[in-house]
């Protein structure tokens, strides 16, 4: 088998993760948050808001049906707090899918990297590739159309 086969073999049988409680590593990082026009009305809701209100008080538009929290793309996210996500129940599919982004397991070398940033990796549970493509179909759309 060559070396590249054999780099590869640990991703087709799945790749072990969990999210290291208290951590906030990922979020710390600047940058922007999308936000897909279906996520909005469960996040306007977790406030007390109407959509519209949401989308003024912390969106702007992007692309089409494709949203981003309106800070700056150099500030960590908003809604981080030192406890973690204000509004893990809502956050979205940009957030909830790390790190199984199309690029971080476009080979075995980005995810390895990865593991210098999150704890999570290599620990918990191993999901399936079918499990991870299902969950990066979450993060395939507007800005994240691989
Ligand atoms: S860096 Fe990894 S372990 Fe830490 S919060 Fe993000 S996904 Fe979870
Ligand atoms: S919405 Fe929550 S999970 Fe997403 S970047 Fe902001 S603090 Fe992190």
């Amino acid at each position: 088998m060559s070396k590249r086969r054999d780099a590869e073999k640990p991703i087709l049988e799945g790749l072990r993760f969990e999210c290291k409680k208290g951590c906030i590593k990922c979020c710390e990082i600047p940058g922007a948050v999308f936000v897909h026009e279906s996520e909005i009305p469960a996040m306007a809701k977790f406030f007390n808001l109407t959509p519209e209100e949401f989308i003024s008080a912390h969106l702007n538009r992007h692309l089409g049906g494709v949203y981003q929290f309106n800070f700056d793309d150099d500030e960590p996210c908003r809604f981080l707090q030192p406890s973690g996500c204000s509004i893990y129940e809502v956050r979205p599919a940009q957030c909830s899918s790390f790190p199984f982004w199309p690029e971080n397991i476009s080979n075995p070398d980005e995810w390895e990297k990865l593991r210098a940033m999150c704890p999570g990796i290599g620990r918990g549970r191993v999901f399936s590739i079918d499990e991870i493509t299902e969950i990066m179909t979450t993060v395939c759309y507007g800005p994240f159309i691989y």
